[in-house]
């Protein structure tokens, strides 16, 4: 069975091929290089081409069992900023790739959600029953696309699994592969590039959140079990049906504890200072990951420490490992 896997370049996606291949399964890697990096794609056929390529894109299908969907913009705050940017390839360039599929014989898609579809949960642990409510323009174009691929499903007996990610983390134990996103926005990677000294200090965005320690709670999972999953969900499309769920490990983590982790992990201290909140961030966020433990027979089974572990080793070499910086 031959997965494309759009994005295959980028984090998530570039472990995604990874797992497939260590599965049995043959990927093609199709990723126009705007964020992603052709080492992460290194020993795989790689495509280099845009999601609204229909001509690039229906050579690549006619090849292909099932699509994977990672080709995304994924910043909430330069998506405030840039929105144009933000539904013109989350939304517009993405319907063209649904559009793509729809015309070719694939009917098997599995799309890289997030729980910024949700925006401030009303409850917490968040289920999928949660209003999608998103609070930043971000979210806003996952939820388009998501309502797109019910609509597309129902019309076009398309099958689709909308995973909706929390805070994937950490990196393959192999360390060819990893988290390198320039600017890096997200918190182990600045942890860790703090302790490295590329920067003084690491900035806490507000203590002063209704959470135990005062610092925002987040449900932090390792890209491996994210893309165990997406295996998962393609057994899941061959019984036949459709869904949208929850990726996380069910356990949230404060800012504090995480830095508390990395400071265990590596041995080193961590630099720290107040700032203040970041606009748009919920003091909460972690997954009620039932539904996918039930349906796919899946679970998040490695721990914080592992997370960092990874992501540790893997930021030691990225440097090096990623030519362009
Ligand atoms: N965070 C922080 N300092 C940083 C980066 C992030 O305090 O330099 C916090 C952020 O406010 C959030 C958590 O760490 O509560 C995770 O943020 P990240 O950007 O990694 O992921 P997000 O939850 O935004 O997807």
């Amino acid at each position: 069975m031959s997965i494309l896997v759009v994005g295959g370049a980028g984090y998530i996606g570039s472990h995604a091929a990874h797992i497939l291949r260590r599965r049995g399964y043959d990927v093609i890697i199709y990723d126009n290089l705007s964020t992603g990096y052709k080492e992460l794609a290194e020993g795989f056929e790689l495509i280099v081409g845009d999601i609204a390529d229909a001509s690039k894109l229906g050579a690549a299908l006619a090849r292909s069992d099932a699509v994977m969907h990672f080709a995304a913009h994924a910043y909430v705050g330069e998506s405030v900023e840039n929105p144009r940017k933000y539904f013109k390839n989350n939304v517009t360039s993405a319907l063209a790739l649904l559009d793509a599929v729809v015309e070719s014989r694939v009917r098997k898609f599995i799309f890289s959600s997030t729980c910024a579809v949700y925006g401030n949960p009303v409850k917490v642990p968040i289920t999928e029953s949660n209003p999608r409510q998103p609070v930043n323009p971000y979210g806003a174009t996952k939820l388009a696309f998501e309502n797109a691929l019910e609509a597309y499903s129902q019309a076009y007996a398309l099958r689709y699994v909308s995973f909706r990610y929390f805070n994937a983390a950490g990196a393959d134990d192999s360390a060819t592969i990893g988290e390198h996103h320039e600017p890096e926005t997200h918190l182990i990677p600045l942890i860790l590039q703090t302790i490295q000294g590329r920067r003084s200090a690491l900035e806490i965005f507000g203590d002063d959140y209704p959470t135990a320690d005062g610092t925002c709670i987040r449900d932090y999972i390792h890209v491996n079990d994210l893309a165990e999953a997406h295996v998962l969900g393609l057994e899941y499309l061959s019984r036949g049906h459709s869904i949208a769920m929850n990726l996380g490990t069910g356990r949230g983590y404060s800012v504090r504890e995480v830095i508390s982790a990395v400071e265990k992990v590596t041995g080193q201290s961590v630099p720290i200072r107040i700032g203040p909140r970041r606009p748009g961030d919920p003091p909460e966020l972690v997954a009620e990951p039932a539904r996918a433990e039930e349906l796919l027979r899946w679970k998040a089974r490695r721990s914080l420490e592992e997370i960092i572990s990874t992501a540790w080793s893997w930021q030691q070499k990225s440097q090096t490992a990623i030519r362009e910086v």
